[in-house]
């Protein structure tokens, strides 16, 4: 079944409450990068950085950004992709939040966790709309030490 947050988006108070709580949250974190994760992540986390002060940083799939970038490949059920950001986006010690609408299998937040490691970054947490627990993703990066957050779950 696919979950989708368009209809949280276009509810006026539901778009609010859901900038807002995770706002509230990252508030005193000092952030300096949200980094949404194409392409509902974006959505999220240009008002969450806007609101927060921070810069925001897409990661995006192969091929889409315009200047230099550095990659990460991960595996899919069938097959593999690609994501990528700009070579200059995260600077070493920045404190990012890293921002997607949902995390199920954990492989494309993962992929973008490899890149904040590369940029040698300091994550802050892996924030998402919604999670899919049964499917295990979420349970499998904080078990390799990552910080992550969710407004809500379903089965
Ligand atoms: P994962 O890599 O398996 O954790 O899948 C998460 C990524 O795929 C996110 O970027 C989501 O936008 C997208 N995705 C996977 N399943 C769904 C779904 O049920 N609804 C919305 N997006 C999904």
């Amino acid at each position: 079944m696919f979950r989708d947050i368009t209809t949280l988006l276009q509810d006026p108070i539901g778009l609010r409450n859901t900038i807002e709580k995770i706002v509230a949250r990252y508030r005193n974190e000092k952030i300096d990068k949200v980094v949404g994760i194409e392409s509902r992540g974006f959505i999220i986390a240009a008002p969450v950085a806007y609101a927060l002060g921070a810069g925001f940083v897409p990661v995006r799939k192969q091929g889409k950004l315009p200047s230099a970038t550095i990659g990460c490949d991960y595996q899919l059920e069938y097959g593999h992709d690609r994501v990528e950001i700009h070579v200059d986006a995260v600077n070493e010690n920045d404190r990012v939040l890293l921002i997607d609408d949902l995390i199920a299998t954990g492989g494309t937040m993962e992929a973008a966790l490899k890149l904040m490691l590369d940029m040698k970054a300091e994550v802050i947490e892996c924030c998402f709309v919604i999670n899919l627990p049964t499917v295990g993703g979420a349970e499998r990066l904080q078990k390799q030490g990552y910080k992550l957050y969710s407004l809500c779950s379903f089965e």
